[in-house]
């Protein structure tokens, strides 16, 4: 395979779903105020305290074409992290994922594949370059499949082929490469099935689950839960909505503070699950002692109260404030998609229960380095990533 590109993907107009406007009488809840950028007490006394964090995306050391080597490098690990966020958001059970990524790892080792014989899948963006008739993508699926740029698109690819899946009649209780072969129609019926292990070691990681079994067990919302994610939107890249609520206030300058994110609300939203936007590893669980933690904050109070960081490929950084209490993850775990983190609450500088949601870009390094001077508008860069903010269907 060669033709490595790195490129943004683009956004599938697929993708695109249709904000819809709750009505105003809903909309206009409290007037949610945060406090304002945490940046720089977090500067002056995070130093102290800083641990080591695993900075690197979530995922192991090297390659692994061979089956058994139980070894994924990032392009996989974050287009495995696709396919599992898909299958949680169409509710597929945990099953489906092994056969998906068992599916993607033979066709494809898990690289968004161009084609040699397709020159349009070579102007989009790919991880490798096959030509295996006019098959394309993380599953090797053929023009019937969708169009080129669609079935270039990881999460339409998963999605076509959970699709195809959970209409084979007893798919659940099938050797998996037989589930397999159903939706593949493949010239080698038996080659999935080498990867089983492999698929499970690979789900569990993703899932941030030391183990399979675990899959499927534990209440909905405990810490790793593996609960669904429900009729949300999964961008191409796998991010999704940290909570599906109304924007109530704007990123930027808010008189003479700086606002580096959004709030989000809606009625009766405390105690709602906050969710992982996208694959990554926790950066800081904290809450800083000059604010309230544990109890509803006020509009005199400072900072996040009870937040998480989090560290996304290509040093994306996202952070999730004034949760109820303690948050669900741990410094150094490895979330995907749509893991419970925490709950919306109240701590810290905030005048009701919301969540305030920061989305940081080319963060360098180790903790505390998401600050104002990195922040972004997470409204733009939600829907560019295909998981747009707001009340969307
Ligand atoms: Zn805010």
């Amino acid at each position: 395979m060669g033709g490595h590109r790195q490129r943004l993907r683009p956004v599938g107009e697929l993708m695109e779903r249709k904000p819809v406007l709750l009505g105003v009488g809903a909309l206009a809840v409290v007037m949610l105020l945060c406090g304002a950028t945490v940046g720089l007490p977090m500067l002056m006394f995070g130093q102290a305290d800083a641990e080591a964090a695993a900075c690197e995306v979530p995922s192991a050391p090297g390659s692994s074409p061979e089956p058994g080597a139980g070894r994924w490098d990032g392009v996989a690990t974050t287009n495995a992290a696709t396919i599992v966020a898909v299958g949680r958001q169409r509710q597929v059970p945990p099953r489906g994922y092994v056969i998906a990524l068992a599916t993607a790892m033979q066709e494809s080792t898990l690289r968004n594949l161009a084609n040699a014989n397709v020159p349009e899948s070579l102007n989009l963006p790919h991880e490798g370059v096959g030509r295996d008739h006019d098959s394309v993508g993380l599953f090797q699926q053929r023009a019937g499949w969708g169009s080129v740029g669609e079935r270039m698109t990881p999460s339409y690819a998963a999605a076509k082929f959970y699709e195809a899946l959970v209409k084979v009649d007893g798919w659940q209780r099938m050797r998996l490469t037989d589930a397999a072969q159903a939706v593949q129609r493949s010239g080698l019926p038996e080659a999935y099935q080498k990867w089983e292990g492999d698929a499970e070691q690979l789900a569990a990681l993703v899932l941030g689950l030391p183990n399979i079994d675990d899959i499927g067990g534990g209440a909905p919302t405990a810490p790793c839960g593996t609960d669904d994610l429900g009729p949300v939107p999964v961008g191409p890249g796998g991010w999704v909505q940290p909570i599906r609520a109304a924007i109530g206030s704007d990123f930027g300058q808010r008189g003479r503070n700086f606002h580096a994110g959004v709030d989000m609300s809606k009625p009766d939203v405390r105690g709602d699950t906050i969710r992982a936007a996208a694959t990554g590893v926790v950066e800081q669980v904290k809450c800083d002692w000059y604010t309230t933690c544990d109890r509803d904050g006020h509009t005199r109070a400072r900072g996040c109260g009870w937040y998480v960081d989090i560290r996304h490929p290509g040093n994306t950084v996202t952070r999730y404030c004034h949760m109820i209490q303690r948050p669900e993850v741990a410094i150094g775990q490895q979330v995907t998609a749509g893991t419970v983190i925490g709950f919306v609450g109240n701590s810290g500088g905030s005048s009701g229960a919301h969540l305030h949601f920061e989305v940081h870009l080319n963060v360098p390094e180790g903790q505390f380095h998401a600050n104002r001077d990195n922040a972004v508008d997470p409204v733009p860069f939600m829907r560019a990533q295909g998981a747009p903010l707001g009340l969307t269907t």
